[in-house]
């Protein structure tokens, strides 16, 4: 279900029964002159969007406003909107204190911008990983109160820590592409692998008349295809799956 379609009783109804809260991360980036600058952010939509089909789930709405950086191309004319890291992370901890207030405890994100440094971090997965960890130690001091973990109560913490009890699982960050999936799918910044993987998600965000081989990262575009796309489609949506715990 879409968050904000979402009427308080079945909002209950989500808490209760736990079902996965969803953020989709990520940036408004300059992708070539063939793909939407949406790109990053509108894999992680489309994805949840299939889903959101099969799977008891709860979709926050996008958040695209990323440190995209200005790495690939400077922004002007070109469409890069980049919000800094430290900008971001004041945001994400608000939303993830909110989240956690209203009373969701099966909290994610995924995010596709640079996430192939995903274990080591980059600006917005960091921002948000870190936001996430002193949003959670607030809500617990504020709820609890402070020397809440020295608690009694926690003596079986370390027991629990790989289930869903262990307060620090209340939200997770996950790269939209896992090492093993990169391993087989092309990892690419606007080239075969994503310029593929929107024309079987999102071919409203592709125009092929527009490639231009001039950029380097983007050259490999010319080779992609919604059937390979459709490949990468469907690693990640098993991987997607998984991380969510669907039946
Ligand atoms: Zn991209």
């Amino acid at each position: 279900m879409r968050y904000e379609l979402m009427l308080p009783y079945q909002i209950r109804n989500a808490i209760e029964r736990r079902w996965p809260v969803v953020l989709p991360l990520g940036v408004l980036e300059y992708h070539g002159e063939h793909m939407a600058v949406g790109m990053d952010t509108l894999a992680v939509v489309k994805l949840l969007e299939i889903l959101e089909g099969e799977m008891d789930l709860v979709i926050l709405p996008a958040f695209y406003y990323g440190a995209a950086s200005y790495a690939v191309e400077p922004p002007e004319g070109r469409g890069s909107l980049h919000v800094a890291a430290d900008k971001l992370f004041p945001f994400a901890q608000e939303l993830f204190g909110g989240l956690l207030r209203i009373g969701f405890r099966n909290i994610h994100f995924f995010i596709h911008h640079q996430a192939e440094n995903f274990t080591v971090g980059m600006p917005t997965d960091l921002a948000f990983k870190f936001a996430a960890r002193q949003a959670i130690f607030a809500f617990l001091e504020r709820e609890r109160g402070e020397g809440w973990w020295g608690n009694e109560k926690m003596a079986d913490y370390y027991a629990e820590q790989a289930e869903g009890d262990d307060p620090f699982n209340w939200i997770k960050g996950h790269p939209l592409m896992t090492p093993e999936i990169i391993r087989s799918y092309p990892f690419d910044h606007a080239g075969e692998g994503e310029t593929s993987l929107m024309m079987a998600l999102c071919p409203a965000a592709v125009d092929m008349e527009h490639f231009s081989p001039e950029a380097w990262y983007s050259r490999s575009a010319r080779e992609a295809s919604p059937e390979l796309g459709r490949r990468g489609r469907d690693f990640i949506l098993a991987h997607m799956r998984k991380v969510l715990g669907s039946r």
